[in-house]
């Protein structure tokens, strides 16, 4: 097993990665300080995990809100359903909350923590890749609104964050190649050492080679947790994980919910920004050449939908939360390794991209 830390003075918190590590009920009990505790997972989750994280919870008083499964129940409503809970079964302050899921069971308990009479202790248990390299760990918590996908949140960082890479055996090969998607985004904004290592070993990954991916998690975690360190409200070098997110969640939006998941959309956007980075002279032809290939090993698309042309990706793109005065801020590329925080793009180079880039 290996444990990380994100440090954040008195927030600081360690992240567990290995194998096996949901029977482990010692990581559970030092991260517990109460007797009563509520698990908030979802139907899909629950009949495959759920059992073996109770079993650690022997002697606590104990409930359980099992939620549907779904982006669309990420509501308001839904988190509701675990206030109620915690009020009729009478739990206090000091209760704990654990959070068994994929990123978005991470993100509704998260935040019903942030909330519960103003905040109780929480764990993270990530159950998809995804969510073991990216959504468990930072403290973004929160929920979507019907005008805009979380725009209802809070930061409020876990007690730690328990990442078996045992559990992804049961995540179908689409989801997991998603995951990817994050994970080859911190080899290209911070470190072109694991991006190389990405390029050598991204088959071992698709075949769920144990060791490969818990050292994949490893290194994700590793620099997810400096940037949150150093930028916890991003104000700054965290935005940088957003690279190829504006021209992704553009994607999502203009494919129709639910046509591409979030990495799917994320590997799409990432080839865009690397395009838009040659033209503004920072990468050369070869280094746009390995980030497409990567991304095509890895089982993810490239190109983006036909049915989303140059003038509506503008539109799409004019609605993010990077955006000053109405201006498209990006995060490009420098070099395989290194971003840039937001810039301004000249329109015409964006839209040389959107009109030839996989066109
Ligand atoms: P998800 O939580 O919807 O999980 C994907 C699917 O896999 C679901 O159907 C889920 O039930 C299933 N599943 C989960 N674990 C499984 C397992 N071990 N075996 C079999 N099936 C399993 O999606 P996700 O990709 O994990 O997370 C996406 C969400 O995360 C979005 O809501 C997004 O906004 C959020 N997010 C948050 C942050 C953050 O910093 N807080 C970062 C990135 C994404
Ligand atoms: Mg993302």
């Amino acid at each position: 097993m290996k444990k990380l830390l994100v440090e954040l003075g008195d927030r600081s918190y360690p992240i567990y990665i290995g194998s096996d590590l949901l029977s482990q009920s010692e990581l559970f009990i030092k991260h517990i300080k109460s007797k009563q505790v509520v698990v908030v997972t979802n139907e899909t989750i629950a009949p495959l995990y759920l059992n073996a994280v109770l079993k650690n919870l022997q002697g606590y008083t104990v409930e359980t809100v099992i939620l549907p499964d779904g982006e669309q129940f990420k509501t308001l409503d839904f988190v509701t359903q675990i206030f109620d809970k915690l009020l009729a079964s009478k739990f206090s302050r000091n209760a704990t909350l654990i959070a068994l899921g994929g990123g978005v069971i991470g993100d509704m308990g998260g935040f019903a923590a942030a909330c519960y009479q103003r905040g109780i202790p929480f764990l993270q248990i990530p159950t998809t890749l995804l969510a073991q390299v990216d959504s468990s760990v930072g403290g973004k918590t929160g929920v979507n609104h019907p005008l805009g996908k979380n725009m209802i949140g809070a930061f409020y960082q876990p007690q730690c964050v328990i990442a078996d890479a045992d559990v992804l055996d049961t995540l179908d090969d689409r989801q997991l190649a998603a995951g990817l998607a994050e994970v080859i985004k911190y080899g290209l904004i911070r470190d072109a050492e694991f991006f190389e290592w990405l390029e050598n070993n991204i088959g071992a990954l698709l075949a769920r080679d144990k060791q490969a991916l818990a050292y994949a998690i490893e290194q994700s975690c590793i620099n997810k947790a400096e940037i949150v360190g150093e930028d916890e409200t991003e104000t700054g070098v965290r935005a940088t994980l957003n690279l190829g997110h504006t021209f992704g969640h553009a994607i999502e939006t203009g494919a129709g919910y639910g046509k591409y998941l979030h990495g799917e959309a994320v590997a799409i956007g990432t080839c865009q920004a690397a395009d838009l980075s040659r033209r503004k002279g920072w990468l050369n032809d070869e280094d746009v050449a390995r980030i497409i290939a990567l991304f095509k090993k890895a089982k993810l698309p490239i190109v983006p939908p036909e049915q989303i042309d140059s003038d509506r990706f503008l539109e799409l793109m004019a609605v993010d939360k990077k955006n000053v005065d109405g201006q498209i801020r990006l995060i490009l590329l420098q070099k395989i390794g290194m971003a840039t925080l937001p810039v301004d793009v000249d329109q015409d180079l964006l839209e040389m991209t959107l009109k030839t880039y996989g066109r």
